[in-house]
């Protein structure tokens, strides 16, 4: 289903939008000057955009060097509706729901979880029915709902899921019964990188790697999400690093995720010690006393992941490569450690960081992928 004002806006309408979303503090006069537009259509496209609630006027700005009137500056309007966002992992559902700034109304999480379809009905209902208790009044209320799976998706449509079966459970639909609110899906790793593309840089260039029991990422090029012939783009927990090595789930043996996976360290951890858990936690623990298993498996996990990264550097060559994983959160060490090892040519410029949003990449991802359905916009920025 698609939002009546989307498919109403001209392309036009989307530029002015576009441009006040992406320059805070534009007056009409700057606008027309960027969009080469003349200062009568920008003067009726902003007063549409005021009518449509989506831009508002937030006071007086400077006149320019020749005196004059001073100009009066647009803003966008991220309070006139809200966004739901779901993540939904192979033990955990995730909720989000925020205004159309990316603000935070209502975030809830539910772990574990059972992976079947009256399951995923039930705690869909039961999120919706929250947030709907919770929500605010807004001139356009709920204006779509972005589903993040794992699992490669093109064009909306899921292709398979390591975790589960698309087929077994569809998300899609599930949803739209529940409610009349447009849904869209997509990959997770791929909603972590609008995210923050969207809400914490300034790159065009961006790869973000989203790591727990797989490695997958998510790649914007030239602002724009690179997704493939086939929706595998950012597969690349996926790439060959070890000839003849561990067997992987994809058919193929040597993957880097059977090698640099959070999961694989734990576990190798785990075995080292005698340990019926681990997690990131517990391992920062025996690395910060200065355990020797826990250095060991701690460098053997950056040393795989300096290899995969150096091969995302030499295909896509981004200004920032962002780390999602609660391994290189617990122990800050590591991103330092991988910094260092990544000394060529080609990384001189790059800047490695761990994520600033956490788990919250992915749903803010989300908030990004309703926008774009909802005004008609690709390219946004709303630091
Ligand atoms: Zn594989």
């Amino acid at each position: 289903m698609k939002n009546p004002i989307y498919t109403r806006r001209s392309p036009n309408e989307s530029l002015c939008l576009e441009l006040i979303m992406n320059h805070p503090a534009l007056s009409r006069a700057e606008l027309s000057a960027k969009t080469g537009l003349t200062k009568a259509t920008v003067s009726a496209i902003v007063k549409k955009l005021i009518d449509d609630h989506l831009v508002i006027e937030t006071g007086i700005g400077e006149s320019s060097n020749v005196g004059g009137r001073k100009p009066i500056i647009l803003q966008y309007n991220g309070k006139a509706g809200l966004s739901i966002a779901i993540d939904i992992g192979y033990n955990y559902i995730n909720g989000l729901l925020t205004y159309l700034d990316g603000e935070e109304v209502q975030h809830i999480k539910k772990k574990p979880i059972t992976l079947d379809e009256e399951a995923i009905d039930r705690y869909l209902s039961e999120i919706f029915t929250l947030f709907e208790q919770q929500m605010p009044t807004t001139e356009y209320g709920i204006i779509g709902v972005a589903i993040a799976v794992h699992g490669p998706v093109y064009h909306g449509e899921p292709i398979f899921g390591p975790h589960y079966n698309f087929d077994h459970i569809p998300f899609r639909k599930i949803a739209e019964k529940l409610r009349n609110y447009p849904v869209y899906l997509e990959n997770e790793a791929n909603l972590a990188a609008l995210g923050e593309y969207t809400f914490t840089s300034d790159s065009k260039n961006l790869v973000s790697i989203n790591m727990h029991s797989g490695i997958g990422a998510g790649i914007v090029k030239n602002g724009n999400l690179e997704v493939g012939a086939h929706g595998f783009a950012g597969e690349i927990g996926h790439q060959i690093i070890v000839m003849d090595g561990k067997a992987c789930r994809c058919g193929n043996r040597g993957c880097l995720e059977m090698y640099a996976a959070n999961k694989v360290c734990y576990e190798q951890f785990a075995q080292r010690k005698k340990l019926d858990y681990v997690n990131a936690i517990i391992l920062r623990e025996y690395y910060q006393n200065q355990d020797h298993d826990a250095r060991e498996v701690v460098e053997e996990n950056i040393n795989y992941l300096t290899i995969g990264i150096n091969n995302l550097i030499a295909h896509y060559d981004p200004s920032i490569i962002v780390l999602n994983s609660s391994l290189y959160r617990e122990i800050p060490d590591m991103i330092e450690q991988l910094r260092g090892n990544l000394r060529n040519h080609f990384s001189n410029q790059l800047v490695v960081r761990n994520s600033s949003l956490n788990e919250k990449a992915t749903l803010l991802g989300g908030v990004v992928l309703n926008l774009q359905h909802f005004l008609g916009i690709k390219h946004l920025k709303l630091k």
